[in-house]
């Protein structure tokens, strides 16, 4: 690969941070990309640079920062985290406003939840400044940036422009919306986006639909420009469209779920609920993830299987997230009053059919979660992957338990054994449970096996040494035309 420094570039740090008792305390960041990352870094990146950096924004106010650690990078399982500094007018602009507020709606197929201000694009570009200005500080020639995430789609170009040899990679977590939803962006903001990302040597995305997504957008916002199998060549240069799923650390999840540990708070969550069968999801509580959707679903499961009462309980996991935004406040109202109807009609003395937890759990508790559920209702309405429905199926130690996953989930592409339902059916979502719930043993231990393989082989290793060694590919790719 590359004997250089590894320059990650993500909105948020792998670390959270905090301050208890004047002293810095951090704690895993939670989060598809995070958790990809640092099981990548875990493993066998270390290797293959000198030093590994990250960069991201940091939770803290530069003041209360530098009067706790001075002007230190903090190190951390052997990674640099170098912290950048946002204002609060730029958390609301750029990370509520352009991010949250445009992009992440319309590439997740929300278009009418996007709100088109002016100055929240002025403050994206600022932002992609701002960051670029901390990359300067920490890049050296012969590294490779690789940078995160629909936050910084502007970053790739003004780095070229500062290095033109640098080594510059960028990958896509959410989806690429067909050119239909992308050209809801002002031509401006689109064309600005598509030059900005060309400015890689690399473009990566989770699965080859967005690939296809992204390379109309590119034909039909830019002038004509030469595209050569999966390169596009603009200025002399050329960049590389490729699909890379992202994956999880499938030995992590699949040995934790065999410690005697994990086993035995599974066993205790089990008897604590006392129903005979468990169903479960986990998801931030994000409108995307169409929870409300999936508990009408269940509520038809209850209404219309009475034999199910006090037998079955659905554990709903839901992590906090963008609390400030006015969409996911009115999102967790609606599906706080909905669990708590579900509740009230269907729940006995001593039995609520939904157990509703509005926080995030560290790694054994997930995996002791996983590792409990026969179930796993994982029906969002747009994702770019979801790691949460590999996890579930990499922790089942027996190799039973059932995966009902929606069509819509970049996962599916994959996970071909799930059940795969469409999540505003709602009498699908709610047969599917029936059908779930009395899949016979053999048919689960032949579906998950199958599934767990499929993982295996396809870890988050792979994916991140897929995308690092597909920088080789476009200079063979230069060499071979020269
Ligand atoms: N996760 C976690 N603690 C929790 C719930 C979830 O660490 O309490 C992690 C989970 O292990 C997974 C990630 O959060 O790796 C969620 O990723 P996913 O791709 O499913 O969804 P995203 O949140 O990125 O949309």
């Amino acid at each position: 690969m590359s004997a250089g420094k590894l320059i990650t570039v993500s909105f948020r740090l792998p670390f959270r941070f905090s301050v208890v008792r004047s002293r810095l305390v951090t704690s895993p960041s939670v989060g598809g990309l995070a958790t990809a990352l640092r099981s990548y870094f875990d493993n066998g990146a270390k290797n293959e640079f000198s030093s590994i950096h990250w960069i991201g924004v940091c939770d803290l106010s530069r003041k209360v920062f530098e009067k706790i650690c001075g002007d230190e990078n903090i190190k951390k399982d052997g990674i640099t985290m170098h912290p950048v500094f946002q204002s609060r007018q730029m958390k609301e602009k750029f990370y509520d406003g352009f991010c949250n507020s445009v992009l992440w709606p319309l590439f997740l197929y929300f278009p009418s939840f996007a709100v088109y201000k002016k100055e929240f694009f002025e403050e994206y570009v600022t932002a992609n400044k701002l960051m670029l200005e901390k990359i300067l500080e920490v890049y050296e020639p012969g590294d490779t940036v690789w940078v995160h995430d629909y936050h910084w789609m502007l970053l790739p170009s003004l780095l070229r422009e500062k290095f033109p040899d640098a080594r510059i990679g960028f990958f896509l977590h959410i989806p690429f919306p067909s050119f239909e939803l992308y050209r809801f962006l002002p031509k401006s903001w689109r064309t600005q986006i598509i030059l900005g990302l060309m400015g890689a040597d690399v473009i990566g995305f989770q699965t080859d639909e967005f690939v296809r997504h992204f390379v109309e957008s590119v034909h039909r916002t830019l002038p004509p420009v030469v595209q050569n199998k999966s390169a596009f060549k603009i200025n002399d240069r050329s960049t590389l469209v490729q699909s890379f799923s992202i994956s999880i650390d499938y030995e992590k999840f699949n040995r934790a779920c065999k410690s005697s540990e994990i086993k035995k708070n599974a066993k205790r969550i089990r008897e604590k609920l006392k129903a005979t069968k468990l169903i479960l999801s986990v998801d931030r509580l994000d409108y995307t993830k169409a929870i409300y959707n999936r508990l009408e679903g269940f509520e038809m499961f209850l209404a219309q299987n009475p034999q199910y009462k006090e037998k079955v309980s659905y554990i709903l996991l839901l992590v906090p997230t963008r609390e400030s935004i006015l969409k996911y406040k009115e999102n967790k109202a609606n599906v706080e009053s909905l669990i708590s109807r579900i509740n009230g009609t269907y729940g006995t003395l001593g039995w609520a059919p939904i157990v509703y937890q509005h926080q995030s759990v560290d790694f054994k508790k997930l995996v002791a979660l996983y590792s409990s559920a026969d179930v796993a209702l994982i029906v969002p309405s747009r994702d770019g992957m979801n790691l949460v429905a590999k996890e579930y199926i990499s922790c089942r130690s027996n190799s039973d338990g059932v995966l009902i996953l929606s069509e819509t989930a970049g996962a599916a592409s994959e996970l071909l054994d799930a059940i795969i339902v469409n999540s505003n059916d709602r009498q699908e979502i709610a047969d599917t449970l029936v059908k779930a719930l009395n899949m016979s043993r053999e048919d689960q231990k032949r579906r998950i096996e199958k599934m767990q393989e499929h993982i295996r082989q396809n870890d988050v290793l792979g994916w991140a040494n897929d995308f690092l060694n597909s920088f080789d590919k476009i200079i063979e790719q230069v060499e071979t035309e020269a």
